[in-house]
């Protein structure tokens, strides 16, 4: 039976899976690359019904999604401002997905663990792993160790332990896409509170959700064929990003350079390039598993990489409950989850390559936007993805 687990990485899955093995019975300790919270992790995110069902599973929804609101359903409009649909992102009985701060949701998680217990231990950044028979030893960037039962990867979409499972594993894709986004206030918008709007620009691809104090919150998936070197995007400063995305959306109808332009350059938040991972062949070797974006990092387009962390971690602890060893445990892990989070992965994708199409490309999205939206609104498959509830599930095993 393991009784201990090295949580590597504290971002949305690392938390989410220390209290999920805390529930069954394990006793985790998380170790985060960086050497504090939250402050500067990107901008928003939406936690759909059912991420939110799989917090509730671990009893961790309230505080996580606390500082959100309320966002059933997107409205995506095209470049002239014609309304292409309306894409439902939630579960029809459930909670309404809700849109958060990343910060805020790091935060909370990270204080919903600590508050358990859970040790997490900042500025230990993984660089390699190794296993025995009998346990599995972590060596970190300070050089310090850490030794367990068990090494679970929640590390990210540019995961170390993917590559400490198998060297042979891909790794992360560039998507073609920069992403950033800020937070203004005092702009006027036809939308209500609660309302998310996306639109496919000429340019590049804007979407905007109104706070229930009017608040707008905003980001941008900026097309870019070429990968930004490392670092190449820090020195930007918000001023020049406001001036670039003005004139990237200066011809489409709609309010974001309305938006851009009443944005104070210190609410322009940390511009990032985009990284996929398709498809993983192996998520598990001996005592060591990966999961979250470490395991299938979708496109953003998804809106489902935070949810399906979460599920991950769940499930990844039902498993251990309920199998008689990790290797059983690791197994039906994979037999459940493989396939729910490759068919979204897939779906997402096709969304993306509409996001980073070329001038040209896009010139053509008005037209056939409508027919990716209809098979992504089909309510059967949001059904699937968003009505997914893991609080009714009872247990992992066969
Ligand atoms: C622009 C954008 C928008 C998105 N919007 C949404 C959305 O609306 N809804 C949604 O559900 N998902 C969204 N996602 C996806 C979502 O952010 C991810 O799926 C989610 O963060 C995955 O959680 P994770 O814990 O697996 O990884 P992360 O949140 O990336 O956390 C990984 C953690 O591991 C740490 N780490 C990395 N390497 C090491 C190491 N070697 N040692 C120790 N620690 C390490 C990192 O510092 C980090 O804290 C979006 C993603 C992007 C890029």
């Amino acid at each position: 039976m393991s009784r201990t687990a090295l949580v590597i990485g504290g971002g949305i899955a690392g938390p989410a899976t220390a209290m999920a093995l805390q529930q069954a019975g394990i006793e985790p300790t998380i170790y985060e690359a960086y050497p504090e919270g939250a402050d500067g992790a990107g901008v928003f995110l939406t936690l759909g019904s059912n991420g939110i069902d799989a917090l509730a599973a671990i009893g961790a929804d309230g505080r996580a999604t606390a500082d959100g609101f309320a966002t059933p359903e997107i409205t995506l409009r095209g470049a002239k401002g014609k309304r292409l649909g309306i894409s439902k992102i939630s579960a029809a009985n459930g909670a309404p997905s809700r849109t958060v701060r990343r910060a805020d949701l790091y935060r909370a998680l990270y204080e919903e663990a600590a508050g358990r217990g859970i040790p997490i231990h900042h500025g230990r950044r993984l660089v390699s792993a190794e296993q025995s028979g009998t346990d599995v030893r972590a060596t970190f960037a300070d050089g310090t160790t850490a030794t367990g039962d068990l090494l679970i990867g929640c590390d990210g979409v540019h995961s170390t332990v993917r590559g400490a499972v198998d060297p042979l594993a891909p790794a992360a894709a560039y998507a073609g896409l920069i992403s950033l986004g800020g937070y203004t206030r005092g702009v006027r918008v036809d939308e209500e509170p609660g309302s998310y709007t996306m639109i496919f620009g000429r340019r590049a691809f804007f979407g905007y959700a109104v706070a229930p104090d009017r608040e707008v919150w905003w980001f941008v998936n900026l097309p870019r064929a070429a990968e930004p070197d490392r670092g190449e995007l820090a020195p930007i400063t918000g001023e020049q990003w406001l001036r670039t995305l003005v004139d990237a959306f200066k011809d489409d109808a709609g309010p974001a350079v309305r938006i851009l332009e009443a944005t104070p350059v210190e609410q322009v938040m940390k511009a990032s390039p985009v990284h996929l991972l398709k498809r993983l062949p192996t998520w598990h070797r001996g005592r060591m598993i990966v999961l979250g974006d470490a395991a299938h990092a979708p496109s953003p387009s998804s809106g489902q990489g935070a949810s399906l962390a979460v599920e991950d971690a769940v499930i990844l602890g039902r498993c251990l409950r309920d199998t008689r060893s990790h290797t059983a445990a690791f197994d039906r892990f994979v037999e459940l989850r493989r396939p729910r989070v490759e068919k979204i992965v897939k779906q997402a994708a096709r969304i993306n390559n509409s996001k980073a199409a070329g001038p040209v490309g896009r010139l053509f999205l008005d037209s056939f936007m409508p027919l990716i939206l209809r098979a992504a609104a089909n309510s059967a498959y949001t059904e699937e993805v968003y009505g997914h509830r893991l609080t009714d599930e009872p247990a992992a095993a066969r």
